[in-house]
């Protein structure tokens, strides 16, 4: 049973020593006990009290990691039910799925198709998680033959579909030394599927009709040693997806109920076409799933997904940055002028797409301002004309340029005059407000 606020303080220093990034112990104990904090903050806990506290710190969704050879996804360990109460963690795998009823060509094509595809987003790579692999035959030669030809193309983690444990062991047998995940253990059959992934150390989704099934199910398997599970709790329609989602997720983190404190499984891809199913993922990235298997992959289909996903699972209070320095854009040369922005990734993949589709070449200085956009980091102090002024000289622009022109955004022009003071050997210049104007500027006034 969970601990309250006070026993928790019971069992950690007392000292007060700050370093959680608590004023007080009792703070640290209260956010422990209401799941927003890990235990981990504070490094003075002894071995008896984190046994003790092991159930107080333990996240209420089991966090479940998926391995493969030099991939990784991690799901679940979620401890708010909205992101406006702090922010989500771990993203939830998109998996591709292929059936052993298709054509070795055929599933290689998807397959290959699907691993190469990468979407640069505000500077990050986005991609799939995995694949999952179906068995429709029912035979274990077949399933195994399917399970290969996937690995012969993509090392991505991998979901394998089969009530019938025979076949289940078959595809197992192709993935030794990695952790899969396998669907699925149900009333009939959960024995041997613990067993199974007792021995191949997989993850195990439980499937079952209500709610109540699936919290014996999973009580009844964790009990032959088996702790990383998921949960399909069916539901393919949207409004059924969405009541089983949000009821587990309200029962884990609200009422602390451990028997459901697993990541859930998704099957948009059952929707039975793209577009509906591209509907139930979008519902289902937000609220609330852990593993999303599709069935359709086109770049088209995909692409709003990912970046849904992104936007979600960005932590708010931590704004997207680049990395501060000098971008070269369309190969500039010493007479071409110095832009100067910020290092908010959406600020500067504004400024740097402008000019460079534009095809006018220019030297863009990003200055570090925290990750904050112009005008919010202005308002900030963290981009003044000390600050810009100690880029420009820590560049070493001045030797690459021959004409010294640093071009300030628009919405910061009260900087000017400072910084001339700053930099008097250089001409500075106030550019437009929008990045959108910058190639006009640049080739009417530069
Ligand atoms: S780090 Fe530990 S000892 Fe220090 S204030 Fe936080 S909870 Fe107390």
């Amino acid at each position: 049973m969970a601990l309250t606020g006070i026993q928790i303080y019971k069992l950690l220093p007392q000292t007060n020593c700050k370093e959680c990034g608590y004023p007080t112990c009792l703070a640290f104990a209260m956010k422990l006990a209401a799941k927003q904090v890990e235990l981990s903050a504070c490094p003075y806990v002894t071995d008896a009290s984190k046994a003790q506290l092991a159930e107080s710190a333990a996240p209420p969704i089991r966090l479940v990691t998926l391995k493969s050879d030099g991939h990784e996804t991690k799901v679940g360990n979620e401890v708010v039910l909205y992101r406006h109460e702090k922010t989500f963690y771990n993203k939830p795998g998109l998996f591709i799925r292929v059936r052993d009823d298709q054509t070795v060509d055929e599933v290689k094509a998807k397959v290959a198709a699907a691993d190469k595809y990468t979407v640069n987003y505000v500077g990050i790579d986005l991609t799939i998680d995995g694949f999952v692999v179906a068995s429709i035959k029912g035979d274990p030669q077949a399933f195994k033959g399917t399970v290969e030809t996937v690995r012969s193309i993509s090392k991505r983690p991998i979901i394998l579909m089969s009530r019938n444990p025979e076949v289940m062991a078959a595809g197992l047998s192709v993935l030794s030394g990695e952790t899969p995940l396998i669907y699925g253990a149900d009333a009939q059959n959960w024995e041997a599927f613990a067993d199974l992934a007792a021995k191949n150390k997989a993850a195990l989704a439980i499937i079952a009709a209500s709610l109540d099934e699936l919290a014996d199910l999973t009580e009844k398997i964790k009990a032959k040693g088996v702790e990383d599970l998921v949960l399909d709790p069916g539901g393919r329609n949207l409004q059924g997806g969405l009541a089983f989602e949000t009821q587990i997720r309200r029962l884990a983190i609200k009422k602390n109920f451990r028997a459901l404190g697993y990541p859930v499984i998704a099957f948009p891809g059952d929707a039975g076409n793209a577009a509906a199913e591209s509907i139930m993922a979008a519902q289902d990235i937000a609220k609330y799933a852990g593993f999303i298997v599709l069935d359709t992959f086109t770049p088209e289909h995909l692409y709003p997904l990912i970046v849904l996903r992104q936007n979600i699972y960005t932590d708010p209070q931590k704004p997207i940055q680049v990395q501060p320095g000098v971008y070269e854009i369309n190969n500039p040369k010493p007479e071409d002028p110095v832009l100067v922005t910020t290092n908010f990734s959406i600020t500067y993949f504004s400024v740097a797409n402008e000019v460079e589709g534009s095809g006018l070449p220019a030297w863009l200085l990003v200055c570090d301002a925290e990750g904050m956009s112009v005008l919010t980091a202005w308002a900030a102090g963290k981009f003044d004309a000390e600050r810009i002024a100690k880029a420009v000289k820590g560049s070493n622009l001045a030797e690459k340029v021959s004409r010294k022109r640093v071009v300030l955004p628009g919405h910061v022009a009260v900087l000017s005059g400072e910084l001339e003071g700053e930099l008097p050997d250089w001409e500075i210049r106030v550019g437009p407000r929008e990045a959108v104007d910058l190639p006009a500027f640049m080739k009417q006034v530069l």
